[in-house]
């Protein structure tokens, strides 16, 4: 496959469509708002047409309804639509009907990893669809990721995924709420990372954002919107089944969007425990 199209030149976007684009592959990026890359295509319907394969990766489930309006009526047997946005396996099912209407394929693909993965091609995949189209789409996902795990029928990858990211979510405020006791203790900084080094509570996520922490650095990675919308859906998905510390960390982060930190990473929710100072030394 040579002609890729990228919908959602955002944080993942952006970090996706220049690697394919230094691959040499054919790469035509939409955004919704005007973008400046070699690649860029401003006609979403031009942009569309002739892909062999075409990636969507927006904020949520308005956002990639508002594309499948324009996109659908000009989808052809043949294409793969790939829809890696976060959303919900309800949501994913009833794209999936309007994409296969066409002729077209639909694979459901959210992923995992945030910026510095997608750069780096380390992107993990959660695939859901037949296994043919999982092999048809992998030439592609392969330059942008280390794993690609195939998950089953349509909507068991969003669920998936949704778990994956109510666990992060949970982790994080963990963490932040232990770092927070430290430093209103006066635990300098480098003393709490380095015995969480030694600590069965080190994880990927510590040590992924330790430094952030630290330097209170909270330009987005993964953004607080989106964990807020991440755990909106969690809570819509799950129905009857009760997760107690899901909703009470849902009313935290809707209290992050009040206080304007949606933009920021969404470690910034850390700021809500108070004494906020990062204390290195
Ligand atoms: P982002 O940087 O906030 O970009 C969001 C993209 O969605 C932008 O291109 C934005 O366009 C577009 N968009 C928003 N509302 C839209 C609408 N109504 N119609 C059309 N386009 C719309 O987000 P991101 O971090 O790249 O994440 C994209 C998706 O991947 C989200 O579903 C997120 O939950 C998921 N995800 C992200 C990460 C991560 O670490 N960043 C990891 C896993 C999954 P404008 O530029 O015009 O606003």
């Amino acid at each position: 496959m040579q002609r890729i199209t990228i919908i959602g030149l955002g944080i993942i976007g952006s970090a996706w469509a220049q690697n394919l684009h230094a691959d040499g592959l054919t790469v035509r990026g939409w955004n919704r708002s005007p973008k400046k890359f070699p690649f860029y295509e401003a006609d979403l319907v031009k942009a569309v047409t002739d892909a062999e394969m075409v990636i969507i990766v927006v904020a949520d489930p308005p956002a990639v309804e508002s594309i499948l309006n324009v996109i659908v009526p000009h989808l052809k047997p043949g294409q793969i639509v790939a829809q890696s946005s976060t959303i919900s396996a309800h949501w994913t099912k009833l794209f999936a009907q309007r994409v296969e209407a066409t002729g077209a394929d639909f694979l459901e693909a959210p992923f995992t990893g945030s910026k510095p993965a997608a750069e780096a091609r380390k992107t993990v995949f959660y695939l859901g669809g037949p296994l043919e189209l999982v092999k048809k789409a992998s030439p592609v996902l392969e330059r942008l990721s280390s794993t690609r795990l195939h998950v089953g029928e349509i909507g068991t990858a969003s669920s998936l995924k949704l778990a994956m990211n109510l666990n992060i979510a949970l982790t994080m405020e963990a963490l932040s709420e232990s770092l927070t006791l430290a430093r209103a203790e006066g635990i300098p900084d480098d003393k709490f990372f380095e015995a969480l080094h030694c600590n069965v509570g080190r994880s990927g996520l510590s040590d992924l954002k330790e430094q952030k922490l630290k330097t209170g650095d909270y330009a987005p990675q993964f953004s607080l919107k989106h964990m807020n919308k991440d755990l909106r859906l969690v809570l819509e998905t799950a129905g009857g089944v009760d997760l107690p510390a899901a909703k009470t960390l849902k009313s935290f982060y809707d209290k992050g969007m009040a206080s304007g930190f949606s933009e920021d990473d969404f470690i910034g929710v850390i700021r809500l425990l108070g004494g906020v100072k990062t204390n290195q030394k």
